[in-house]
């Protein structure tokens, strides 16, 4: 499995060995391309003016080809704290430069500049807080679109991406990342067919769907606004926050292949996943819960010496850890209740496990969440 995923990612990894200076990006791709054509690719800058009169550039990647085609725009970093999908821009830039064959490319790694500075899901928010317990929610940028210009700083952020990038798109993918307790996963939307098709072809094991409702006034999200101008998106969520996985940038690149080969914009066919794609519904979820409580210890792949994380596939009574017993110090035995995918794993109390430290610890109380198998 481990070396068809590698085949898998021929493409995609080849990125992923590109220098970060300049120099190197353009030594690299034009190594890459036999026939040393090379697309045009910009750095640009969409500007806002904040209230305190400053000015505030988000930089981004434009990639022309000189063909006509779809505009597919990359927007990640939304929030603060889920910066995955910076680096997935910088590696899709870089395939994109060599491989590009029809319409353009947009690519916006940190679109949440105010928030990553700050090290924060958004802007204003302090220590050890997330966005369940932002005090008023006003700068999260994800429900400001299409932005204000007289706006908060954050709006005004807004706005000045969707004047630059945005509305020139015609396909978005609004990339985000869960806690790391939970794998990556494609939001798919079942009711709107040409998002539907984006997310068929990412390379997140569990895909859920929704309905594509986009309210007609009032702030929205981008994904919706995409949709509102009468165009395709979908939004992914990849793998742990405040963090940069190899695993999940890679995720995160096939999927933009998948996404441009799907398009006619790269060459070839979308390649899936080996296994099977999980549809997660709350049918089909196995929640596992403490019961009882004590130290949880987690188990260990059957194949690996690694410990089980999310995504990986368990077996029904496969051993997921045990808890030692606070009363009677009796390893009490968690295991698998179905044969599955893990689509969550590992404690996260209060839903703070990627904002708070004490949030990660292994105390768990009785009835606390340990596990998720998804059945495929
Ligand atoms: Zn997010």
């Amino acid at each position: 499995m481990k070396t068809t995923r590698r085949d898998f990612l021929r493409l995609t990894g080849m990125a992923g060995i590109g220098m970060v200076c300049a120099n190197g990006i353009i030594a690299h791709a034009s190594s890459a391309d036999k026939k040393g054509k090379r697309n045009k690719v910009t750095v640009d800058h969409a500007v806002a003016t904040l209230q305190d009169g400053s000015a505030l550039a988000t930089p981004f990647w434009r990639i022309e080809c000189g063909r006509d085609g779809p505009s597919l725009v990359l927007i990640a970093a939304q929030h603060g704290n889920e910066v995955i999908g910076t680096e997935v821009a910088r590696r899709f830039q870089e395939v994109c430069a060599a491989h590009l064959v029809a319409g353009s490319v947009w690519l916006v790694p940190v679109a949440n500049l105010l928030a990553v500075r700050s090290r924060r899901h958004s802007y204003g928010l302090g220590p050890e807080q997330n966005n369940r317990i932002h005090p008023t929610k006003e700068h999260n940028m994800q429900r400001t679109w299409p932005g204000n210009p007289r706006g908060n700083d954050t709006e005004r952020v807004a706005h000045a991406l969707d004047q630059a990038v945005v509305r020139h798109g015609s396909h978005l993918l609004d990339m985000h990342c869960w806690q790391h307790v939970n794998a990556a996963e494609t939001l798919a939307l079942d009711d709107h067919p040409a998002s539907l098709a984006l997310g068929q072809v990412t390379t997140t094991r569990f895909i859920s769907l929704r309905p594509s409702a986009v309210p007609p006034s009032g702030p929205i999200m981008v994904a919706q606004l995409m949709r509102r101008r009468a165009g395709a998106s979908l939004v992914i969520e990849l793998s742990g926050q405040f963090s940069m996985p190899e695993r999940q940038v890679q995720i995160g690149l096939s999927s933009m292949v998948n996404l441009a080969k799907l398009l006619g914009m790269i060459a070839g066919k979308p390649e899936s996943i080996p296994g099977p794609r999980v549809v997660r519904t709350k049918a089909n979820s196995h929640e596992v819960r403490a019961p009882c409580s004590g130290m949880f210890v987690p188990a260990a792949h059957t194949d690996r010496s690694v410990g089980l994380a999310p995504e990986d596939r368990v077996e029904q009574g496969q051993p997921l850890g045990h808890i030692i017993r606070e009363k009677d110090l009796v390893a009490v035995p968690i295991v698998a209740p179905v044969t599955g995918y893990l689509w969550q794993y590992g404690l996260c109390h209060w839903s703070l496990c990627d904002a708070s430290l004490p949030a990660l610890h292994p105390y768990t109380e009785e009835r606390e969440v340990i596990a998720t198998v998804v059945t495929a």
